[in-house]
């Protein structure tokens, strides 16, 4: 098993080389790497850098679903614990968008705590980014139907961490000035 701080900077690095070239979703489309080392770093903040493995998740949450990394290969490298909080962070892509969006409000109540803490996280950092400085109509449709979504799946996730669920609530108070 890695020591906590090599852990955490394998997991940046390859997050980071997995991701290369991919831009987010909206604020100036941001280099991907910028998304996941915000969630990384709420989860560490929110655990006080207690939890080494939660923080490797962050920085990995979107590779299986995004990069064609598998669960066997974070498995090995990692952890255990770090792969299955990966998995429960994917979504299926076979799915439509709708179907995609309504499962997660589905399961999040069956995550696991860890699962869980990733998903808020995950939440505020796609919220922020979709708050931008004179939102055309477009982005401010695109903001409300997140931000409204991501209320019900983080309602199944919240009650772990408070600091993270005021970040959250404080997030989508923000976001609702704009729609
Ligand atoms: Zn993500």
């Amino acid at each position: 098993m890695l020591s906590p701080i090599r852990l955490v900077s394998e997991a940046a690095e390859l997050a980071a080389r997995r991701h290369n070239g991919m831009a987010r979703k909206g604020r100036g489309e941001e280099p991907y790497i910028n998304h996941l080392a915000e969630v990384a770093n709420l989860l560490a903040d929110a655990t006080d850098g207690a939890d080494a493995e939660l923080v490797a998740a962050g920085w990995l949450h979107d590779t299986i679903e995004d990069t064609g990394t598998t669960r066997e290969e974070l498995a090995q490298k990692f952890s255990d614990r770090v792969a299955s909080l990966v998995v429960e962070c994917t979504d299926d892509m076979n799915l439509s968008q709708t179907e995609r969006r309504q499962k997660q409000i589905e399961d999040a109540p069956h995550k696991s705590p860890g699962a869980k803490l990733i998903k808020i996280a995950d939440k505020v950092s796609n919220i922020r980014a979709r708050i931008v400085p004179n939102p055309s109509d477009v982005q401010r449709n695109d903001l409300g139907a997140y931000a409204i979504w991501a209320e019900h799946v983080v309602a199944g996730c919240r009650g772990a961490n408070a600091r993270l669920d005021s970040i959250f609530d404080e997030t989508v108070k923000a976001a609702k000035r704009l729609f």
